[in-house]
C-alpha cells in the first residue's frame, strides 16, 4: 500500500458530541476525555461553546493538561449590526484558555438571508469581522463553513465566496460542514475537490453529520479528494443520528487507506478501550454490533465459520481484532463445533481437554440450548457447566429450599434454607420483586460465611419469555449480569417455565461463580 499524506484529526466528542440526547458531561468528564484523546494524540480536541452554558465555562476556566492536544473552543461569528471586538461572545472566545478557535459562519445564501436575517453582502463580512478578530495576537482559527454543501448546491458561487472571506481574513483552516448530514459521498468528494482545486487542500478539513448512515463513507470520500482534516466524535455522538464516527474512520484511513495521523505509536491498539471507556463516562453500554470495537465484531457463531477462523482467521475477518484492541470470539451455540468450544475453553483458560470431556461439554450444551439456554451471553454459566464436566468439585453448600411470596399489598419476601458443613441455616428477607428478596435472604447468609460476596454487585436483569419453545410451551430465560471487585464483567443464564426458578438458577449461577476457586 502506497503511503500518503498527514491527515489531522479533530475530535467533537465534548462539544457535538455532548448534544446527544441524554448524554450531559460534567466538567471532570470533560477533563477525563481530553486526556484520553490526548494519550491517543489527536490533534485538536473542541472543549465545548464558552458562554453556552455553566460546565464549558468552568472547562474553558483551567488551562489544559494536553502534550499532544491543541484544545478548541468553539464559537460562532459576530452577531449582525455589532462590531467584532465588541461581540460579547466573541470576547469570551478570545479569554478563555483555549489554544485556538473553531467559528461557524453561514455558507448557505438561504440561511444567511432567512436564519440570519442580512443581506449576503452583510454575512461576508461578519465572516471575514470575526475571523480576523479571532487572528490578533496569533490567533489559530478554524473557519466552519456551515451548510456548505447544501449552500454550493443551491449558489457554488456564492458559498466558495464565503470560504474565500474566510480565508482572506487569515483563517488556519477551512471546514466543510454538511450539517443536515444528507449529502452523497460521491457529491462529498466532487464538492470537496473542487474547493481542493481552487483553495489548495493542505488547509481543507471535513465535518459530517450522519443522517443517512454515510458519515464514515463522506469523511473518507473528502479525503480522498484532497481534504486533510477530519472532524468527528468518538462512537458517532452527536445530535439526531451522531456525527461521522472516528471509532470507524481511523482505523480505516489508517490501516485500509494507508494515510499517516499524528496518533502515537499504537494508540490504535487501544482504540477498543478507549471507546469503551467513554460509553463507561457516559453510562452506557457500548454497542455490541459496533464495527471494529464491538463485542460482536469478531464474533463467529456458525459451526462452520468458527473451525475456519480458527485455522485462518483471514477466512472470515476483515482484520486482525488486536489490530484496534479487540478479540475475536468464537460462540457457543447450537450449531457450534468441536472446534469452536475448545477455542472458546482455552481463552476461559481450559486447555488439554480430553476428547471424552470435549463431547461430554457439546451434548450439555446442545442439550440446553434446546430447553432455551443461550450461552453466547453467559459465559459464567457456560464455564461453570464445562468445569463440573471436567473437575467436578463438591458445591461450597447445598440448597435445601426456597420459597419466595409477593402480592399487592406488600413487598416480596423470600425465605431461603441450606446446609452448609452439616448445619442447616435459614434466612429471610424482603425485596422489591421476588428475585431482589430472594438474592437479598440468600446473600444474607452467604455473605457472612464468604466475605467476597459483598463486592459483588448486579447490574442488569434481563427477562425473555419465548412463547413457543421447541420442547414444550412458554419458557422463561433469565440472564444477570454482575460486576464483582475486580470489575470484572461476566453473565448467567436461567431457563424454566416459572420466571422464579430460572432467576434463582441464574442468580445460583452467580454465586458459584463468584466462589469458585
Ligand atoms: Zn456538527
Amino acid at each position: 500500500m502506497k503511503e500518503q499524506p498527514l491527515v489531522y484529526l479533530y475530535d467533537s466528542t465534548l462539544r457535538d458530541g455532548a448534544q446527544t440526547l441524554d448524554v450531559d458531561f460534567s466538567v471532570d468528564d470533560k477533563r477525563h476525555i481530553e486526556s484520553l484523546f490526548d494519550s491517543f494524540g489527536i490533534d485538536f480536541v473542541e472543549g465545548g461553546w464558552p458562554g453556552s452554558n455553566p460546565t464549558d465555562d468552568a472547562f474553558f476556566a483551567t488551562p489544559a493538561r494536553s502534550t499532544t492536544s491543541k484544545r478548541i473552543a468553539f464559537g460562532m461569528t459576530r452577531k449582525k449590526n455589532v462590531r467584532a471586538e465588541q461581540d460579547p461572545q466573541l470576547q469570551r472566545l478570545k479569554a478563555c484558555s483555549a489554544d485556538g478557535f473553531c467559528i461557524v459562519g453561514k455558507c448557505w445564501d438561504f440561511h444567511a438571508q432567512h436564519a440570519l436575517g442580512v443581506s449576503l453582502e452583510e454575512n461576508l463580512r461578519i465572516i471575514a469581522d470575526s475571523v480576523a478578530y479571532l487572528k490578533q495576537d496569533n490567533g489559530f482559527v478554524l473557519f466552519d463553513g456551515e451548510h456548505f454543501f447544501d449552500g454550493y448546491r443551491n449558489a457554488r458561487d456564492y458559498a466558495l465566496r464565503c470560504l474565500d472571506q474566510a480565508q482572506q481574513a487569515g483563517a488556519d483552516w477551512l471546514i466543510l460542514c454538511d450539517t443536515n448530514g444528507g449529502t452523497l459521498p460521491e457529491d462529498i468528494e466532487r464538492v470537496t475537490q473542487d474547493v481542493v482545486q481552487r483553495f489548495g487542500g493542505e488547509r481543507i478539513g471535513i465535518h459530517c453529520h450522519n443522517d443517512i448512515d454515510m458519515a464514515t463513507a463522506c469523511s473518507l470520500a473528502a479525503v480522498r479528494a484532497g481534504a486533510r482534516q477530519i472532524q468527528g466524535t468518538f462512537n458517532g455522538l452527536g445530535e439526531r443520528c451522531g456525527n461521522a464516527n472516528l471509532v470507524s474512520i481511523l482505523p480505516t484511513l489508517v490501516y485500509k487507506m494507508g494515510y499517516r495521523t499524528t496518533l502515537h505509536d499504537d494508540a490504535l491498539r487501544r482504540l477498543t478501550s478507549i471507546s469503551h471507556s467513554i460509553d463507561e463516562i457516559i453510562n452506557r453500554p457500548p454497542e455490541s454490533h459496533a464495527p471494529f470495537v464491538g463485542r460482536r465484531a469478531f464474533a463467529h457463531k456458525g459451526g462452520l465459520h468458527a473451525s475456519a477462523v480458527a485455522k485462518n482467521p483471514t477466512s472470515y475477518e476483515h482484520i486482525d481484532p488486536a489490530l484496534i484492541g479487540n478479540q475475536r470470539a468464537l460462540l457457543v451455540s447450537n450449531q457450534a463445533g468441536r472446534a469452536s468450544i475448545r477455542h472458546r475453553l482455552s481463552l476461559c483458560g481450559i486447555e488439554n481437554v480430553t476428547p471424552a470431556h470435549l463431547d461430554a461439554i457439546i451434548a450439555e450444551v446442545k442439550a440446553r440450548e434446546y430447553q432455551g439456554y443461550a450461552y453466547d451471553a453467559a459465559d459464567a454459566s457456560f464455564q461453570l457447566l464445562a468445569r463440573t464436566i471436567i473437575d467436578p468439585q463438591p458445591a461450597p453448600f447445598t440448597v435445601h429450599d426456597y420459597l419466595v411470596t409477593s402480592s399487592a399489598a406488600q413487598d416480596a419476601h423470600a425465605r431461603v434454607v441450606i446446609d452448609y458443613q452439616g448445619k442447616r441455616m435459614d434466612n429471610e428477607a424482603n425485596g422489591n420483586g421476588p428475585v431482589n428478596a430472594l438474592d437479598k435472604a440468600l446473600r444474607g447468609l452467604l455473605t457472612p460465611l464468604f466475605p467476597s460476596l459483598k463486592e459483588l454487585a448486579l447490574m442488569d436483569y434481563k427477562v425473555r419469555i419465548m412463547a413457543q419453545h421447541r420442547d414444550t410451551a412458554a419458557k422463561t430465560r433469565v440472564i444477570i449480569d454482575y460486576v464483582d471487585a475486580n470489575k470484572q464483567e461476566w453473565a448467567t443464564v436461567g431457563v424454566s417455565h416459572n420466571v422464579v426458578a430460572a432467576s434463582w438458577q441464574a442468580l445460583m449461577d452467580g454465586i458459584l461463580w463468584a466462589l469458585r476457586t
